[in-house]
């Protein structure tokens, strides 16, 4: 629902359009802008906005399905239990002061009417009027129409996948523990990623350090039973590093047992029967999809310019332009769903990564307040600092100003230093870092919360009446036997030695 701002349509009020306002001749007393996506661009230019422009010089309202901007280079450490899930993400609410924050998705923009559909989680879509508009709507998974993948395969591109992944990855171990079905173990115990650039490789690492840590507690279960799995189409991995760096990280992520194919593709993992492209055919109970984003596709149902990969078309002024270069008046873009040229190398665009997200969210911020001022826009120009990346609890690979490669447990202590540093919010860097701290004096949490995905099974099961008992009262019921080898045989033994 709309908050404080007055001057938002409320979803049952009528459509009003800018060109309907300026039929009636009414013009806006406060220009508004409308911020579309919460994310990287959208917090950073609605902050930017608030401090540059006072509430009588514009209006900023936020929209986003989401309460919260995730910061998605810590995904793979919520994932591992070393952040707090909660902390890698800014509530809008208090970041945005000053700002009016509308949830629900836009489902549709009418630029030539300055108007954006928005679909909430619950009751109908409602139309909202703007004057100026910033897209930063992100990315989406790209996937590829595989057999199963849909019904199998988890992305890793938010908060809550990441949360899910972690109870998972847990829940099939202690699943794998109390089985004593050969097959079904390893099933439960393979663990598949499939794309080997910076999320998944990220993920990878910091998934399998914690099932490592996490097994330690398990009798029943020994090391060499984990298997993960990494599948990469392309003939190398981190492709945002330098070549030597990635072979590095190839060699590092092999020691420690992790089963690379390159140049391989998934075919199919129908019901968790995963068929690889070179051939190999193995049953696995997880398959996470990080091969790659496209712009968000919400963006087809405008009217917008976009260019074959459905980004919208932006120069360096971060304004929207048609393929000619002119200027659409009154939109902006960054970000993952835009491509921006990148200035310090002609003729390519921006990569789609937070280091340019965040700094194109604050100079498309300034750009649009110098506007509104009557002052002219300045390019947006960043250099590519370096790319850092964490494998699991003190090890990392980095690559500074191009020359500079870092590996081990500096790289590891480079990657939180810098991305404490860019987490939005003083609160979530004072979290995040003291949950680090706590995490060195008490090791890492390996606890599975299995049943978050389901919290109203247990409460639904007793609520069935119960049914007649089949055996008598004072009947002893014929003992369990174990069959030997398994785990609980294990089990007994250990604890009978
Ligand atoms: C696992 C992972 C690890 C990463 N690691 C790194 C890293 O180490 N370094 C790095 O530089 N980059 C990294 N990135 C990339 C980086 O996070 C993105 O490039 C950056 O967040 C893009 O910012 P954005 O604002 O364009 O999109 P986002 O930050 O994704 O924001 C998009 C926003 O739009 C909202 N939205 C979506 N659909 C709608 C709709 N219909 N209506 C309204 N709102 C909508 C979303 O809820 C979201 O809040 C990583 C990404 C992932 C997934």
């Amino acid at each position: 629902m709309p908050s404080s701002s007055s001057d938002v349509a409320s979803p049952q009020a009528p459509v009003e359009t800018a060109a309907a306002q300026a039929r009636r001749g009414k013009p806006r007393k406060v220009p508004r802008i409308v911020v579309l996506g919460g994310g990287t661009v959208g917090l950073y230019t609605a902050r930017r906005l608030r401090k540059r422009l006072g509430k009588r010089e514009a209006a900023i309202v936020v929209v986003d399905p989401r309460p919260y901007m995730t910061y998605a280079p810590f995904l793979p450490e919520a994932a591992a239990g070393s952040i707090d899930a909660r902390y890698v993400v800014a509530p809008h609410r208090r970041a945005l002061k000053g700002v009016d924050v509308l949830q629900g998705k836009v489902s549709q923009i009418n630029h030539a009417e300055r108007t954006v559909e928005i679909t909430p989680e619950e009751g109908d879509a409602y139309w909202i009027t703007y004057d100026h508009l910033v897209v930063g709507l992100g990315s989406v998974a790209r996937t590829l129409p595989i057999p199963g993948l849909a019904e199998i395969g988890i992305g890793f591109k938010n908060v809550e996948e990441a949360i899910a992944l972690r109870n998972h990855v847990l829940n099939r171990i202690d699943v794998a523990a109390s089985t004593w079905d050969p097959a079904l173990r390893k099933r439960m115990l393979t663990f598949v990623f499939v794309g080997g650039g910076f999320a998944g490789v990220e993920a990878l690492g910091e998934v399998e350090d914690m099932a490592r840590a996490a097994v330690k507690y398990y009798k029943a279960i020994e090391q060499e039973e984990l298997r993960f799995v990494l599948v990469e189409g392309s003939p190398r991995i981190l492709p945002e590093v330098s070549e030597e760096l990635g072979g590095y990280t190839l060699e590092v992520l092999r020691k420690r047992d992790i089963e690379i194919h390159l140049s391989t593709f998934l075919s199919s993992c129908v019901d968790g029967h995963v068929v690889l492209s070179n051939k190999m055919e193995f049953d696995a109970e997880t398959i996470v999809w990080t091969a790659g984003v496209k712009a968000n596709p919400v963006l087809q149902n405008s009217d917008l310019p976009l260019d074959k990969l459905g980004r919208l078309i932006c120069n360096a002024y971060l304004q929207v332009t048609q393929e000619d270069g002119t200027v659409v008046p009154d939109a902006y873009g960054a970000g993952d769903c835009a491509a921006v040229p990148d200035l310090y190398n002609p003729g390519k665009f921006c990569p789609p990564n937070a280091q340019h997200a965040l700094r194109e969210g604050n100079h498309l911020g300034d750009n649009l307040a110098r506007v509104l001022r009557s002052a002219p826009p300045t390019e947006y120009k960043h250099k590519n600092v370096g790319a850092v990346a964490s494998l699991g609890m003190y090890k990392g690979v980095a690559q500074m100003f191009g020359r500079i490669k870092v590996k081990g447990f500096l790289a590891w202590v480079l990657h939180r230093s810098y991305h404490v540093a860019a987490m939005p919010t003083f609160n979530r860097k004072i979290r995040i870092a003291a949950g680090w701290t706590g995490a060195l004096l008490l090791r890492r949490e390996v606890v599975a919360m299995g049943s978050l995905h389901d919290p109203r099974a247990e409460f639904r099961a007793a609520s069935v009446p119960p049914k007649p008992r089949a055996v008598e009262v004072g009947e002893a019921l014929p003992p369990q036997k174990a069959e030997p080898g398994s785990p609980a045989a294990k089990s007994t033994k250990a604890a009978t030695a």
